[in-house]
């Protein structure tokens, strides 16, 4: 059921946040043949050079960690770009596997495919139930095909093409850039200039009611890798840890770890997009998966990366 060591194994996306923390995962489970290539190696806007390095190196499985992804502002904003290039990037992976008789893969979505009003916990049949938060409405729905694909590759085809939603994630190789990035990565960075500066104060976005779930992602990397080598071949999982905090108590926590002194300033003009998306995580759990880091452990991890790498920005 596991694939061997040896075996070939595709990330694409290999250069973002999850993609890098799945390398590291699956080159310390010892698998010796993972194939990671970057933008410049393969782009995977290019249908037909996907489908070719596909056919070329036969993939034993293939993780889709490949998106065009950011926070509420990005998603809000460049609303054409999140649908057109999160659909073309996954339907020339997952068509292009197909076509290259690759039989497995995993498929990343995200949490805020499900109805911004479902009952909470999310468990994943409440799917398609109800409207999407409109902030972020393109993106999801793009990630929705993206699971209907797999399904309909499953059915038509009898392939086995999983589909896992983690939670908001955050780690090494974040986005830092203040307006397109996650809320943490963008709390870590502003509470860390604060302090340079000498300010009194650092602004959260919103109302500071919101509540989310937070995920490390070597966490979320070791879960997929789990879910790979039990042979998962099930219906959609949600990957989280089943606990959330609000967006204040959150400011509150990067404060603490980052040493800021200051208050915190909530500014209403922005966003708070979905109240709450918690994700229900006993599917997750009855596969014998649990999540290990800590939020405060994971924030003070994030800090030290992000002193180590300065400011990163962009996609
Ligand atoms: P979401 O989970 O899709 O809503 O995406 P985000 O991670 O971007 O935002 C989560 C919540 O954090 C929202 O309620 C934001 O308004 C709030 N938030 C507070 N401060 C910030 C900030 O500086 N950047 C971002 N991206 N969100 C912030």
């Amino acid at each position: 059921q596991a694939p061997a060591r040896d075996s070939v194994i595709f990330v694409a996306g290999a250069r973002g946040m999850v993609g890098s923390a799945l390398v590291r995962r699956l080159h310390a489970g010892g698998y010796t043949r993972v194939l990671a290539p970057g933008r410049d190696e393969l782009d995977l806007m290019d249908g037909p050079a996907v489908h070719a390095w596909l056919q070329r190196h036969q993939p034993e499985y293939l993780f889709i960690a490949a998106a065009k992804v950011g926070g509420i502002q990005a998603n809000n904003t460049y609303r054409a770009d999140f649908l057109y290039q999160n659909l073309s990037i996954q339907n020339h992976l997952i068509h292009g596997a197909h076509l290259a008789g690759v039989q497995r893969l995993m498929f990343l979505g995200s949490s805020c495919i499900y109805p911004k009003l479902a009952p909470q916990p999310l468990v994943e049949d409440c799917l398609l139930t109800g409207p999407l938060e409109p902030t972020n409405e393109p993106y999801a729905v793009a990630k929705i095909a993206g699971i209907k694909m797999c399904e309909a590759y499953n059915a038509q085809h009898g392939r086995q093409y999983v589909s896992v939603m983690p939670t908001n994630l955050y780690g090494p190789n974040d986005n830092y850039d203040l307006a397109n990035s996650h809320v943490l990565p963008a709390l870590i960075r502003k509470a860390h200039e604060a302090r340079l500066r000498g300010d009194a104060e650092y602004v959260v976005w919103g109302s500071g009611t919101p509540q989310r779930e937070f995920l490390y992602v070597d966490d979320l990397a070791d879960a997929c890798v789990h879910l790979m080598e039990a042979g998962y071949d099930g219906p959609l999982v949600n990957i989280g840890t089943g606990e959330d905090v609000t967006i204040r108590e959150l400011a509150e926590t990067v404060m603490r770890i980052v040493g800021f002194e200051g208050r915190i300033v909530f500014d209403a003009s922005k966003p708070d997009g979905t109240p709450r998306k918690l994700l229900d995580v006993s599917r997750l759990r009855a596969q014998g998966w649990q999540a290990r880091t800590t939020l405060a452990e994971g924030i003070s991890a994030a800090y030290k990366d992000f002193l180590r790498g300065g400011l990163r920005t962009g996609a």
